[in-house]
């Protein structure tokens, strides 16, 4: 159980509570079904409270309890009293050309998150880009989070808020065949692997009828592959997954992910083999090969790729690289992208090229920068920075 609250409160700690602080009442944003419940029981109530507040805080975008009105007027002021709903701030909200959106996001300690959505052009997909920790510490060599180094996780009511956030600005959601966020890929800042205690009751709650309702395919968990949380992931959850592969010999992967010298391709294509087993359908892991000019866009790159991944239920995702200042990587060109994919098709893969897109308001993936490191003036030029790029 995370948090905390008084499991039975004295005269004294009522009295306390309605002098409390925000940050001393409890957030309920991020709080799981059981969680929420076992919250209610605590404070003398019945269970199916839970499922009731959870409406209003997903469904209804409620950060009022006051507005609750199938709750008892007793019942809205006790809330008020000792719990909250508290959301992440929103500090800036763009749009660019593509309609792409990205929200900054002021997180509890003065530190910024950047989520972004990105609709199909079909126009039926809404994919909500989420962020699971400031900044990151596997220091991928071609990634511009990794550089900034890891600040802190986020907690699950920072994560999920994300969600909150972009489905509030979006509109209701009661409709299931019209949610504002349809999508929800862990592809943001950070690894979500490395923040799993926080990652998961998040994700418990894209899933929830009573939280996002998202199927399990429609939630998807990005990672580098940190080889024992992703066994772990596959006894709690069976979102869906994209691995973070980007190159097929382990002496490459190495050098664009260290933390592949901890656990190496095999260990982590066995541990996809798991996951899908535990799984139990048709699902299918998804590849992401970032392609990266003369580093692993060759001919013989595709070839040891389509060999390596003969084995595994998968479909490749490539994402041309994102330039960012001083990476010493350059982007591949269109036709070289495409003799890519070609090649690759040759030998029984198609494979997609994710388009880039947001990139006038500097949303493109691998491009949630994190520019949150030093939380005093460099977060005030970012903001002005990017309300310049989407002017
Ligand atoms: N940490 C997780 C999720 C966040 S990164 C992971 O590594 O999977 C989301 C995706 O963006 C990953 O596939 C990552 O490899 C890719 N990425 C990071 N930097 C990039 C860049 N500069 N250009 C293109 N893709 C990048
Ligand atoms: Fe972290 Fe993913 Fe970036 Fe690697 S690619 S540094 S794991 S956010």
């Amino acid at each position: 159980m995370r948090g905390h609250f008084c499991p039975r409160p004295c005269p004294s700690d009522v009295r306390d509570a309605m002098t409390a602080t925000a940050s001393q009442r409890t957030n309920l944003l991020g709080m799981t079904r059981e969680e929420m419940e076992e919250f209610f029981l605590s404070i003398g109530e019945k269970k199916f409270r839970a499922a009731q507040v959870m409406k209003w805080i997903h469904h209804e975008g409620c950060d009022d309890f006051a507005a609750m009105t199938n709750l008892s007027k007793a019942l809205r002021t006790r809330l008020a009293e000792v719990a909250e709903i508290r959301g992440p701030a929103v500090v800036y909200e763009g749009t660019s050309s593509d309609g792409t959106r990205k929200w900054v996001l002021e997180v509890e300690d003065g530190t910024y998150v950047e989520t972004v959505l990105i609709p199909a052009e079909n126009g039926k997909r809404r994919t909500l880009c989420v962020s699971s920790q400031v900044g990151c510490s596997l220091d991928c060599s071609f990634c511009s989070t990794g550089k900034q180094g890891f600040q802190r996780n986020l907690s699950s009511a920072e994560i999920i808020g994300q969600v909150w956030v972009a489905s509030n600005s979006l509109g209701p959601r009661r409709d299931p065949a019209n949610r504002p966020v349809t999508n929800v890929v862990m592809m943001g800042m950070g690894e979500p692997l490395m923040n799993y205690d926080n990652v998961v009751p998040a994700m418990k709650l894209m899933l929830d009828d009573n939280g996002y309702g998202l199927s399990k395919r429609r939630v998807t968990l990005s990672t580098s592959g940190v080889v024992p949380m992703l066994d772990k992931l596959g006894d709690e959850l069976d979102v869906s997954l994209a691995i973070s592969l980007h190159a097929a010999t382990d002496e490459l992967r190495s050098e664009l992910v260290p933390l592949n010298r901890k656990y190496n391709i095999r260990a982590l294509l066995d541990a996809c083999q798991r996951y899908l087993a535990k799984c139990g359908d048709t699902r299918m892991v998804t590849i992401e090969y970032t392609l990266i000019k003369d580093v692993n866009d060759q001919q013989e790159h595709a070839e040891q790729l389509a060999e390596l991944l003969r084995e595994l239920p998968c479909k490749i995702n490539l994402i041309p690289f994102n330039p960012f200042p001083h990476s010493g990587y350059e982007t591949p060109s269109r036709n070289q992208t495409m003799r890519f994919q070609q090649w690759l098709y040759e030998l029984g893969y198609t494979a997609p090229v994710r388009s880039t897109r947001g990139d006038d308001i500097d949303a493109a993936c691998g491009q949630l920068v994190g520019r949150v490191k030093d939380r005093t003036k460099r977060n005030e030029r970012y903001i002005r920075s990017i309300q310049i790029d989407a002017d």
